[in-house]
């Protein structure tokens, strides 16, 4: 396990912008999480890096961005209504209730009574609501738990639009809902997250080829996230522990701070369970037709899963470090240069010299037309800033003194080594990238 904490991860995390609890000035809501500027900078670069690698930079894969609220039938279709399910135990005494698999049921973690727990019972983890004005039977509706789901439901409009050859796949991003019994480790598991996935359709006579294809792929995605490779895990899910619909899993274990190897990612092979039974529910035709004039049928599907806040706190947990310079301890985060929230920032070395702060705008807007994402900052003395760059993982420095006004040079400083260098303001472009 590493070294750091999470604790550590989550006060980082909250000083300087990635995520804050929700609903903080309320006293927060269990399970919820808000992402910050940087935050929000860091996903962002993570799910557009997702969308290029899986979905632009294949001729086989078609994206989609469904809704959160849909039929219930799609539900009950799915297998959901009745099986997504946790063992739930409630306490006479205080009422609180928990996971049965979770806790010893002979005396409550609560209140400290024994011999309170009932039998467990089974506690479906949708949220459920309803739609439209009246609240009946027939107006309920679910939360999403899942994006696979608006996958198979479109799987029939995506043949009619494009007529792909298998085979193919449909991708998405998108937020979820579980409302989990006890929510836990910051952003690992919380009630209110988003997923990156895909539903490769394929024909069931070579889903082994395609599952060790994705099983690479995988291994691949989370090479170009910068985790490194002995933080990361495969762990086969034997037959009991499988979800309902799945004939092979593979989990993907990080070695996250304080909670050792857990999960970031999965790759199922669903079989045809799923438009199986969304066929045999809706009534609707959801069969292939090969255009060789071969017999049709129900493509089966491999789906490589990531969940995206999983994602985002193994990259900054794998980039946390310390070191020292000067006999002064640092904290920086070494994220990896493409995902960086901050790609460089630009300082004047004193801000109330009018001349060094225009000639730093100048060199700041250069880097802005070009990067998009580059700071100014002008605030304490440079040691400091140095330092809080450093927190927050920008790969560059950018300072103008006052040689700069004679010989168009600034200082150029790496976040890694700490090193400065002598450049030309027309260098920069090039030396950044
Ligand atoms: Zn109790």
């Amino acid at each position: 396990m590493s070294d750091t904490s999470l604790e550590t991860i989550v006060s980082l995390c909250k000083r300087r912008g990635f995520i804050y609890q929700g609903s903080e000035i309320y006293g927060g809501l269990a399970g919820t999480w808000d992402y910050g500027p940087l935050g929000v900078a860091l996903k962002r670069n993570i799910t557009n890096l997702w969308w290029k690698t899986f979905v632009e930079n294949r001729d086989d894969m078609y994206g989609l961005d469904s809704t959160v609220l849909m039929n219930r039938k799609v539900w009950q279709a799915s297998g959901h209504v009745d099986t997504f399910t946790d063992p739930l135990v409630e306490c006479s005494n205080c009422h609180n209730r928990f996971r049965a698999d979770k806790i010893n049921t002979s005396k409550c973690p609560s209140c400290g009574k024994e011999g309170t727990f009932g039998e467990p019972r089974k506690f479906n983890m949708m949220f459920k609501t309803t739609v439209g004005p009246v609240e009946d039977e027939s107006s309920v509706s679910y939360l999403r738990p899942e994006t696979a789901q608006g996958m198979f439901t479109n799987f029939k409009n995506i043949l009619d639009s494009f007529s792909p050859d298998l085979p193919f796949g449909v991708a998405q991003i998108g937020r979820n809902f579980r409302n989990e019994i006890s929510p836990r480790d910051f952003i690992f598991r919380s009630r209110e997250f988003e997923i990156m996935e895909l539903e490769y359709f394929i024909h069931p006579e070579s889903w082994e080829k395609y599952f060790e294809q994705w099983r690479v792929q995988s291994q691949e995605w989370f090479e170009v996230l910068g985790l490194s490779k002995e933080k990361i895990k495969e762990i086969e899910v034997p037959a009991e522990d499988r979800a309902h619909y799945s004939q092979r899993t593979i989990d993907f274990h990080y070695d996250f701070p304080s909670l050792g190897f857990d999960e970031i990612g999965g790759l199922a092979y669903r079989t045809d369970f799923d438009l199986k039974n969304h066929q045999k529910h809706s009534g609707k035709n959801l069969e292939y037709r090969p255009k060789d004039g071969t017999q049709s049928f129900i493509p089966h599907v491999i789906e490589p899963t990531y969940g995206l806040d999983r994602n985002v706190m193994a990259v900054i947990s794998n980039s946390y470090t310390e070191d020292e310079i000067n006999g002064e301890k640092r904290v920086y985060l070494k994220l990896p240069a493409h995902l960086a929230p901050v790609k460089v920032a630009v300082s004047p070395l004193l801000k109330n010299k009018p001349e060094l702060v225009a000639k730093a705008r100048e060199v700041y807007d250069m880097m802005k037309k070009e990067f998009g994402n580059v700071m100014w900052d002008d605030n304490g003395n440079i040691g400091k800033r140095y330092r809080r760059q450093d927190e927050i993982g920008t790969p560059y420095c950018i300072t103008i003194d006052f040689d700069s006004l004679n010989d168009d040079t600034v200082t150029l400083r790496s976040r890694d080594t700490t090193e400065q260098e002598r450049t030309k303001i027309e260098n920069l472009r090039d030396l950044v990238k």
